[in-house]
């Protein structure tokens, strides 16, 4: 059995009362671990340590052990991806192939921040030639990270590289259904000789997080997660006008017209609803499909639900795992159901499938639900579920006042053959990612994050590294005079 615990101030330690978490696998609800599960009063440990550290030599490093630091990383996930993509399958249930490209993108996204920081310099400004006036970017300071379930060690990677490389320290808290992947990536953090304090991992629930969020000795926190969660994060950070970055939801529009490849929009169609069972903050699940091709469209999604293959993540034909906890299964379910009661059609799914390996385990089938209206609860609030919630559109017009006419912006996809169309959807989506003819992909220089209610700041690209530092404009004057602006 997994045993976790925490990493404050360079030692491995258990939570102060003691506190243990059974963490559960999604596929079979047997318990897989019994991770450490802290309180406010460690996180205030670990709080305090990050803080020495900062005030402390870490301040000195320069930008080039930093990208270092940031490469070495890059080397032991590559040495233990196949180690971390199990425990990240076993603890999720996504398919050993998802976490086996989340591991890939993980190395990435470090070296990527590693180049970025070794190419970072300040810049000298215009200025009399008494005067050196420069721009420096400085480290923040103490950063709290909260990661969400859903991509546990992905979205880790996304504020850690960052942080680190900017020359800030950290106090990770990932969600505490899905520890394992974060607590191995710190095991592989320790191997490296960084000063006690400059990274630390407390596991706990909302609590923690919350610690993060309030406390005068934290600079920054960056949240990924839910809206909720979000709001209170904001409220607290305005104890010391904390920075904040936030990755919160999204309700996507997947928009076919007519003119667009079928082929591969069907095909796209699916992959963006169903990827790790529908469970990433840009899935696909809002599809709007104009109405000459609608039913045609329906159709051919309908006759390929059936086949999609629902499993354990470790074998090998698996396509679509669990989702990640009951309370997830019920209100995927709930949201169905409030979409069926609401006049949406039930084509597939909409529950748990047939089958003895079925029975425990947090399984859906793949759904789909047709004729469903822009004003419906299930075309609004985000589900985060194998669940693809069906529109018509009319026009180019009706497609894109109803796909703006939601509190998120997070991302959009647009088919269409017509580049013409597609230049002029794509500036008036208001979203923060836009895909014509694709799904999903993104990568590290590009900026992720969402326009209104899905999130504030932006991850990866410069941007990204920005976030976690502060500007600071050095002016040194190398010949002061009197300057008798009140006289003599
Ligand atoms: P969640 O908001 O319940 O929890 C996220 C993290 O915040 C967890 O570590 C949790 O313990 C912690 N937390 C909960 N309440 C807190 C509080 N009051 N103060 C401080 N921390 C608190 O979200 P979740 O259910 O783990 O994740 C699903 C959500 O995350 C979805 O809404 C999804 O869209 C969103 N998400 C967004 C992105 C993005 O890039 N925009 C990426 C992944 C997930």
């Amino acid at each position: 059995m997994i045993q976790t615990q925490l990493y404050i101030d360079g030692q491995w330690q258990s939570p102060i009362d003691q506190g243990t978490r059974a963490i559960v696998s999604p596929a079979d609800e047997s318990v897989i671990a019994q991770a450490a599960e802290a309180t406010r009063a460690d996180a205030r440990l670990a709080i305090a340590a990050a803080r020495r550290a900062f005030d402390g030599p870490w301040r000195q490093t320069t930008i080039r052990e930093r990208a270092r630091l940031l490469n070495r990383i890059a080397e032991l996930i590559h040495r233990d991806a196949e180690k971390l993509a199990h425990l990240e399958s076993l603890n999720t249930g996504k398919t050993l192939t998802e976490s086996r490209t989340d591991m890939g993108d993980i190395a990435a996204t470090f070296r990527y921040f590693a180049g970025l920081v070794a190419s970072e310099s300040g810049a000298v400004n215009e200025a009399p030639h008494h005067v050196i006036s420069r721009t420096l970017r400085e480290p923040v300071g103490v950063c709290g990270l909260i990661t969400p379930w859903n991509y546990p060690l992905l979205q880790a990677a996304w504020k850690i590289a960052p942080a680190l490389g900017a020359g800030n320290t950290v106090v990770i808290k990932p969600s505490n259904l899905t520890p394992l992947t974060t607590h191995h990536f710190t095991q592989l953090v320790a191997e490296l000789d960084l000063p006690p304090g400059v990274f630390n991992l407390v596991t706990g629930g909302a609590e923690v997080g919350a610690e993060l969020a309030e406390s005068l000795d934290v600079d920054l926190v960056s949240f990924t997660g839910g809206a909720f969660a979000g709001e209170s994060i904001m409220k607290a950070a305005t104890g010391n006008f904390k920075r904040i970055g936030l990755e919160l939801g999204g309700k996507n529009p997947n928009i076919v017209f007519a003119d667009a490849d079928l082929d591969a929009a069907v095909d796209y169609a699916l992959n963006a609803a169903f990827f790790h069972a529908g469970q990433v903050c840009s899935a696909g699940s809002r599809l709007m499909v104009e109405d000459s091709i609608y039913d045609a469209f329906i159709g051919r999604l309908a006759e390929r639900l059936p086949r999609i293959v629902i499993g354990n993540g470790f074998h090998g034909e698996t396509q679509m795992g669990p989702v990640q906890s009951a309370q997830q299964h019920e209100k995927i379910l709930g949201m169905v159901q409030a979409g069926i009661a609401e006049g949406a059609r039930l084509v597939h799914g909409g529950k748990r499938p047939a089958g003895d390996v079925y029975k425990k385990g947090y399984w859906l089938e793949p759904t789909l639900l047709a004729d469903v209206t822009a004003g419906m609860k299930i075309a609004k609030e985000e589900i985060f579920g194998p669940v693809i919630t069906a529109e018509r559109f009319r026009s180019e017009e009706e497609a894109l006042r109803a796909a703006n006419d939601t509190p998120y912006g997070l991302a959009a996809a647009v088919w269409t053959r017509d580049l013409d169309k597609a230049n002029r959807m794509s500036r008036a989506l208001r979203f923060g990612t836009v895909w014509v003819n694709d799904y999903h992909p993104y990568f590290p220089e590009a900026p992720w994050g969402g326009y209104k209610a899905s999130g504030i700041g932006r991850e990866l690209a410069r941007i990204g590294l920005d976030e976690y530092t502060e500007l600071k404009h050095s002016y040194i004057n190398l010949a002061p005079k009197a300057m008798g602006w009140f006289g003599a």
